[in-house]
């Protein structure tokens, strides 16, 4: 991992929803010094915007997902004017997305907006330009600068600007693109900047995973404001989870990248749930609940294993909000190296599982009776944690089995010696 590449700093908010701040490590503009600010997760809602009631429950539940900010499009008068009711109602910041109409920006900023989109593929007249910046530096907004792929490109003489701009990254199989973009940005950002605007967040998105790591590494090296990142029309969450994880953490681990928003054509909460684990697993942001690890199988296992992974991550999604490690492995052959350092884990075996605690076997029960144990045992784990009785990650015991393979009914000598025995009741710690 690279460390964070310093940028200016943008700060988006206000009382009611708190300051997200977004980049950091150069000056502010009194020249004290930033410091990055943990990499911010965005989404966007996928409903109307004038459907107010839906609207507010949509940016609610992005919210109690983890987003820390939420972006909605105001295409019609009647999106902005459904703002102040939104904004109201939530407690996020709130960023309007503007294509096509600058006035739509205007509004939105009247509105009480915390942040404004803008597409220099279709809001390009200095005038209009110069109207939403003029309105969004009297508020203190910051205005992100996104250069999408998909309406960056000018149709017309498409051919003559291929030639032109081609030069610049010959050898690149896309640079004709790239050159584009970055040559659209820099024309743009120059309207920014005689206005003396800097705060600006830049994106410059593509739905094409080796082009957006591209883009993005030539943008850093060029511009110091902070990134948004993210790969655009990324498909359905199966697939869109690969392209965008690979180019987002590619760029993240280089230290590129301040937000993020993954897209799906799909829930949008997934987009927030896969963009605070990309930044968990990177170690760019603190973990909040479980931390599940989860064997793939093999065929050396006895329970349904795919099923209980799935209702252990929701059953402990609500109720676990400390960063515990929890394991669910298949069985006790590679299942205790393999979940090593892990709080609580269950190992299953023959239609059975072994719970540990911190290396300490508190039961041994039934497959039926496991996912409530798991539960309860985690329950009461986080309590003695946040008692101070217990520390999240310090292993009391190591976790050797004596012979769990024996207790657990599929021993090697057992099946070797054709005499599985009915494994007795061994509940280690009565409940
Ligand atoms: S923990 Fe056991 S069941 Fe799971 S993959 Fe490893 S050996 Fe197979």
């Amino acid at each position: 991992m690279n460390p964070r590449r310093p940028t200016r700093q943008v700060a988006i908010g206000d009382d009611r929803t708190g300051i997200i701040r977004i980049g950091g490590g150069l000056p502010d503009a009194s020249g004290a010094p930033t410091e990055p600010a943990p990499v911010v997760v965005q989404t966007m809602t996928a409903g109307y915007t004038h459907d107010v009631d839906r609207c507010v429950a949509e940016i609610n539940k992005l919210a109690a997902a983890g987003a820390d900010v939420v972006r909605v499009a105001v295409p019609e008068k009647k999106d902005t004017e459904s703002l102040p009711e939104i904004i109201n109602q939530t407690t996020v910041p709130i960023v309007a997305d503007v294509h096509f109409h600058f006035k739509r920006a205007l509004e939105a900023v009247e509105a009480g907006v915390h942040k404004i989109r803008l597409n220099p593929g279709n809001i390009s007249d200095r005038d209009q330009v110069n109207a939403v910046i003029d309105a969004c530096k009297e508020r203190k907004l910051p205005i992100r600068i996104g250069v999408n792929e998909g309406s960056i490109i000018e149709r017309k003489d498409k051919q003559r600007r291929k030639e032109e701009l081609g030069k610049y990254f010959a050898g690149h199989k896309q640079g004709h693109l790239m050159a584009l973009m970055i040559a659209k940005l820099e024309e743009y950002l120059d309207i920014f900047h005689e206005r003396d605007f800097h705060d600006i967040v830049i994106s410059a998105k593509s739905m094409d995973a080796a082009f957006t790591i591209d883009v993005y590494t030539e943008i850093a090296e060029r511009f110091d404001y902070p990134l948004h990142l993210g790969v655009t029309h990324a498909g359905t969450k199966e697939t869109g989870c690969i392209r965008s994880v690979v180019a987002l953490g590619s760029l993240l681990s280089r230290g590129v990248g301040d937000t993020i928003r993954i897209s799906y054509a799909s829930d949008p909460v997934y987009e927030v749930e896969d963009g605070l684990e990309l930044l968990w697993s990177l170690g760019l942001r603190e973990r909040k609940g479980i931390d599940l690890i989860a064997c793939p199988t093999c065929g050396r296992i006895q329970v349904d294993l795919f099923t209980l992974v799935q209702d252990v991550r929701k059953k402990l999604a609500t109720d676990i909000h400390l960063p515990m490690k929890v394991a669910v492995m298949g069985c006790v052959v590679n299942g205790p190296g393999e979940a090593e350092g892990a709080d609580v884990a269950v190992f299953a075996g023959d239609r059975r599982g072994i719970i540990y605690v911190q290396g300490e076997k508190v039961a041994n029960i039934p497959e039926a009776e496991i996912l409530e144990r798991l539960h309860a045992e985690c329950v009461e784990f986080q309590n003695r944690v946040l008692r101070g009785e217990a520390k999240l990650g310090e292993k009391k015991v190591e976790i050797v089995p004596p012979d769990p393979i024996g207790e657990l009914g599929s021993g090697f000598e057992k099946i070797a010696a054709g005499n599985v025995e009915k494994v007795a009741e061994l509940t280690v710690r009565g409940r």
